[in-house]
C-alpha cells in the first residue's frame, strides 16, 4: 500500500465553499493540437467545484482511501518542522500545484527515502530539483495542457488592464472617485503594438492566437520554431534570441518553463535592451526574471508596467518588494488554478496515479523525469539542472486572514 503526500492551498478564509457562482464548467472534447484531456476510470467530484485546497484533496480521498492507501493532505509545506517535511521520509508519492509548491530540494529528496513519483497538479515543476530527482530514479510527472489555455486567457486581461490602466481605474471608482485624468494619463490602446512572447509552447501559442484580432505585430522566440503555415497564419515574425525580439516589442510576455537556461533571464541588462515604457506579463515563472531590477525597472520608467501571477518563493513573504512596487498588476499565482483547470489537473492526478498504483506506464506527454533523465514534455521544454535555490525564503511568509 502506498502512502500519498499532498500538499495543497488553504481552504477560503471562510471556510469551505457550500455554493458556487455557477453551477458547472463548460465539458471540452479535446485540447488544441488534439491532445486528449485526462481520461481516468472515474472520479469522485463533480467539475467546477473546489479541488485544489486542502479540502478539496484534489478529489483523492476516496479513491485512494478505498484502495486501502494512505491519503496525507497539508498546506504546511515550508520549513523544517512543516508537516510536509516531517510526513516526507516514508511518502511513496508527493503531490503538489505549483500555485503553493512543496519545494522538492536535494535536501529533502535526500529525506525522502521511498519517494518514486512526484506529481504536479498543473503545469512547471521547478519546484522540485530534476537533476537530484533524476539521480533518485523519481519520476516527475505534471498534467500537460490542463491549465495552458486557462494562463493564456490571463495573459491576454493582464496585457489588456497594464496598457489601458485598467487597475488604477478601477481603484478610483472604489475609493469614490471620477478622476478621469487620473485614470488616463498612463492608458494606451493595444492596437497597432509589437506584442512578443518568449515561447510560443502551448501557453504561448495560444497567447498569440487570442491577440490575432486585436490587430497587434506578433513576434516570438523559442528554442523551437513553429512552422511555416502557423507563422503566415498568425502574421508572426521569429526571433532567433530574445534580446533581438525585445528591442522591438512594446509588451512582452514570458512563456516558457524556468530552468537554468531562463533563470533570471530578465535582469537589468535585458530590461534596458527593452523598449522604454515597455510592458513585461509574466505568468510563466517568477524566477525567469531577476526580482530587484523589475523594481528598478518600474522606479525609473524603464518599464511601464509588470503584471504576472508567479513569484519566488512562493508564497511570497509580506515584504516581497514586487507588492508594494509601482504600475504592477500581480496576483497571487492562480492564473491556472480557476475552477475549470483543476477538474482537468484533478482528473489527469488520478490518472497518473491510477497508472502508478496499478503498475502501468504513465503518458508520455504527463513525463519530465523518468528512468534518471528528463523524459516525455521535460525533455523538449526544459534543460538539465536545479532551479529551487532560495526556496527556503518561503517559510517567512505569514498567513493572514
Ligand atoms: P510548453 O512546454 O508547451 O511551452 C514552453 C515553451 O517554452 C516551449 O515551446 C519551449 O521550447 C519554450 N522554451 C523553453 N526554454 C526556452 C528558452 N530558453 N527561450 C525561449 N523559449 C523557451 O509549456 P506551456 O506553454 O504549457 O507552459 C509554459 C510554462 O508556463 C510552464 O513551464 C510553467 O512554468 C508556466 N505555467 C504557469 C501557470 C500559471 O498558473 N501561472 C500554469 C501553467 C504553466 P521548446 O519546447 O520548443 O524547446
Amino acid at each position: 500500500m502506498a502512502k500519498v503526500l499532498c500538499v495543497l492551498y488553504d481552504d477560503p478564509v471562510d471556510g469551505y465553499p457550500k455554493s458556487y457562482a455557477r453551477d458547472g464548467v463548460p465539458k471540452l472534447d479535446h485540447y488544441p493540437g488534439g491532445q486528449t484531456l485526462p481520461t481516468p476510470k472515474s472520479v469522485d467530484f463533480k467539475p467546477g467545484e473546489l479541488l485544489g485546497s486542502v479540502s478539496g484533496g484534489l478529489g483523492l480521498r476516496k479513491f485512494l482511501e478505498d484502495a486501502g492507501h494512505t491519503f496525507v493532505v497539508t498546506s504546511d509545506k515550508d520549513g523544517p518542522n512543516s508537516v510536509f517535511e516531517r510526513e516526507l521520509p516514508d511518502a511513496d508519492v508527493v503531490i503538489s500545484q505549483p500555485f503553493w509548491p512543496a519545494y522538492l530540494t536535494e535536501d529533502r529528496i535526500r529525506k525522502a527515502k521511498k519517494l518514486k513519483l512526484a506529481i504536479t497538479a498543473g503545469i512547471g515543476s521547478d519546484h522540485v530539483d530534476l537533476e537530484a530527482a533524476a539521480e533518485r530514479g523519481i519520476t516527475v510527472a505534471e498534467i500537460t495542457y490542463s491549465n495552458s489555455i486557462s494562463v493564456s486567457e490571463h495573459v491576454v486581461m493582464m496585457i489588456l488592464a497594464l496598457v489601458r490602466n485598467y487597475i488604477p481605474s478601477c481603484g478610483w471608482v472604489v475609493r469614490g472617485g471620477w478622476n478621469i485624468a487620473d485614470c488616463v494619463e498612463r492608458a494606451y490602446d493595444l492596437e497597432g503594438m509589437t506584442v512578443g512572447t518568449v515561447g510560443a509552447g502551448r501557453i504561448g501559442l495560444a497567447v498569440l492566437k487570442r491577440l490575432k484580432p486585436f490587430d497587434v505585430k506578433l513576434h516570438y522566440t523559442d528554442r523551437h520554431r513553429l512552422s511555416a503555415d502557423v507563422e503566415r497564419e498568425l502574421g508572426l515574425t521569429y526571433h532567433k534570441s530574445v534580446e533581438d525580439m525585445v528591442k522591438v516589442c512594446d509588451v512582452v510576455t514570458i512563456n516558457a518553463p524556468l530552468h537554468p537556461e531562463t533563470e533570471h533571464l530578465f535582469n537589468d541588462k535585458l530590461i534596458a535592451k527593452m523598449k522604454r515604457g515597455a510592458y513585461l506579463v509574466n505568468t510563466a515563472r517568477g524566477k525567469i526574471c531577476d526580482r530587484d531590477a523589475v523594481v528598478r525597472a518600474l522606479e525609473s520608467g524603464q518599464l511601464a508596467g509588470y503584471a504576472g501571477d508567479v513569484w519566488f518563493p512562493q508564497p511570497a513573504p509580506q515584504d516581497h518588494p514586487w507588492r508594494t512596487m509601482p504600475h504592477h498588476g500581480m496576483t497571487p499565482h492562480v492564473s491556472g488554478t480557476t475552477l475549470s483547470a483543476q477538474a482537468r489537473y484533478a482528473a489527469g492526478t488520478r490518472e497518473i496515479l491510477e497508472c502508478f498504483l496499478a503498475g502501468k506506464p504513465i503518458r508520455e506527454e504527463y513525463l519530465i523525469v523518468d528512468k534518471g533523465k528528463l523524459a516525455g514534455a521535460g525533455a523538449h521544454s526544459y534543460s538539465e539542472g536545479d532551479a529551487t535555490k532560495g526556496s527556503e525564503e518561503a517559510s517567512r511568509y505569514k498567513k493572514s486572514a
